[in-house]
């Protein structure tokens, strides 16, 4: 059904870039002889995924939505997919994104943009983004592609498009996916995370990709507790925050009836509201575009036509790394090197990339604060519903702004997850965002799961 649904809408979506038919439907036919079997089955058996093309699968084509891995089939499996599998997952195609997942609103792919599935209420002509950079995830999750989705979430990429999708997405603690198999981005902030319909089933998927491993140095060795039981537990007694921070000027009308609605549903589950301080805030933007792009311009630095992927042909090797980056990268990622090479340039370095390193560590103490008097914190997940594609798309700056209320907790490398909760006065859904404590995701999905 979800192959079929595959060939009847990703022509339009652009959801995936690799449908990977043939194989899913032979290992769904596996998934019947175990079911039928009588076998107890693996938590996913037969469960058909899309996965992010920025996790390497062994034998498939990964290409991280770049000219560069154009032609990239890994000879590995990411540690997440692999664990993915291990529980029987069924992968039914690699799903489109920003290229290296540098974006907001998945049209910076060299494999074409992405649709979201959702449309105006009584304009069914404007073509709506379905945000990023996971949002060939997303829309496939919305639109029945899928039942499920891997996502990276860098500094909202998880979080956002399944805000503008009208699905669930949590980017757990760092630390707590494995990296390792994972085209990195920034990776002090990298996190794959799952994207599905429901906080449930966002939480059967985490069970499956999290847990320690070794080949990640910053995965951390500790005990990966039930998830699902965590959804719909009572939330008698849990002291909920809402940062003052956080209600900027300009803020919709509709995005701030969303929350309310929020704080007073959780409210009726028994927590307790308390307004919070979180006064660094304001620098997350600036201090993620810092950081970011540092690490992103190292990162990028292998692509040199040498060793991975794309090599055009010249008569030096200065000129082969010239020539192989030039065709590879598309505009924002060379932006992003360019701001990330810059930061980092004797000079600079202490104005920039130190002091950005300093304001995230305060950043990083904010939470930490916060989370000394209260279990969760809730936000909106962006400051709009979906827009129309081809807005923002000449002001960088514009795009970057759809990250302020996501990227904090990436800086802090803590839990977060967002939810639906409603549709705006253009009925297109809105999301908030719960944020939890370091390796507390089970409160995240426990406040999650009574605002859906
Ligand atoms: N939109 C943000 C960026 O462009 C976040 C991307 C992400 O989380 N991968 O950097």
């Amino acid at each position: 059904a979800h192959v079929a649904a595959i060939e009847k809408l990703n022509g339009r979506l652009n959801a995936f870039i690799t449908v990977t038919a043939p194989q899913a439907l032979d290992a769904a036919r596996r998934a019947d002889a175990i079911l039928a079997g009588g076998d107890a089955p693996a938590p996913l058996t037969g469960i058909p995924l899309g996965i992010k093309d920025l996790f390497c699968t062994d034998g498939v084509r990964t290409t991280a939505a770049s000219r560069m891995l154009e032609d990239f089939v890994p000879p590995y499996e990411s540690t997440v997919t692999a664990n993915l599998l291990r529980d029987g997952a069924v992968f039914v195609g690699k799903t489109n994104l920003d290229e290296f997942a540098m974006g907001s609103a998945n049209i910076n792919s060299a494999f074409g943009a992405v649709e979201n599935p959702w449309k105006r209420a009584g304009d069914t002509d404007t073509v709506l983004v379905p945000g990023g950079s996971s949002g060939g995830s997303a829309a496939a999750v919305a639109a029945g592609l899928a039942m499920g989705a891997t996502g990276t979430d860098t500094g909202g990429s998880i979080r956002q498009p399944a805000s503008y999708c009208g699905i669930a997405g949590i980017k757990p603690t760092y630390g707590r996916c494995s990296r390792w198999g994972t085209i990195a981005f920034a990776s002090s902030l990298d996190q794959a995370g799952p994207m599905a319909r429901t906080v449930e089933d966002c939480a059967i998927l985490l069970q499956s990709m999290a847990g320690f491993d070794p080949r990640d140095s910053t995965s951390v060795d500790i005990a990966v507790p039930d998830y699902r039981a965590a959804c719909g537990r009572s939330l008698k007694g849990m002291k909920v925050g809402i940062p003052a921070e956080y209600r900027v000027a300009g803020m919709p009308a509709e995005i701030e009836a969303a929350w309310e609605q929020g704080i007073a549903w959780l409210r009726d589950a028994g927590c307790e509201i308390v307004e919070v301080s979180l006064p660094y805030t304001k620098y997350g933007l600036a201090t993620y575009y810092i950081v970011a792009p540092a690490e992103c311009s190292s990162n990028l630095a292998r692509y040199d036509g040498v060793r991975f992927g794309r090599r055009v042909p010249a008569a030096s090797l200065d000129e082969l790394y010239e020539a192989t980056r030039r065709e590879g990268f598309g505009a924002e990622v060379r932006r992003r090197i360019l701001m990330g090479t810059y930061v980092l340039s004797a000079g600079y370095y202490d104005a920039y990339y130190l002091r950005a390193q300093k304001v995230r560590n305060l950043i990083r103490r904010d939470f930490e604060q916060a989370f000394r008097t209260v279990d969760v914190l809730l936000t909106p997940t962006a400051p709009s519903p979906a827009f129309a594609q081809g807005e923002k798309m000449d002001d960088p700056v514009q795009m970057y702004l759809n990250d302020v209320f996501t990227v904090p907790a990436s800086m802090a490398g803590v839990p977060a997850m967002s939810v639906p909760a409603g549709l705006s006065t253009t009925g297109l859904p809105l999301g908030l965002q719960v944020i939890g404590r370091s390796f507390d995701e089970e409160s995240v999905l426990a406040a999650a799961s009574a605002i859906e």
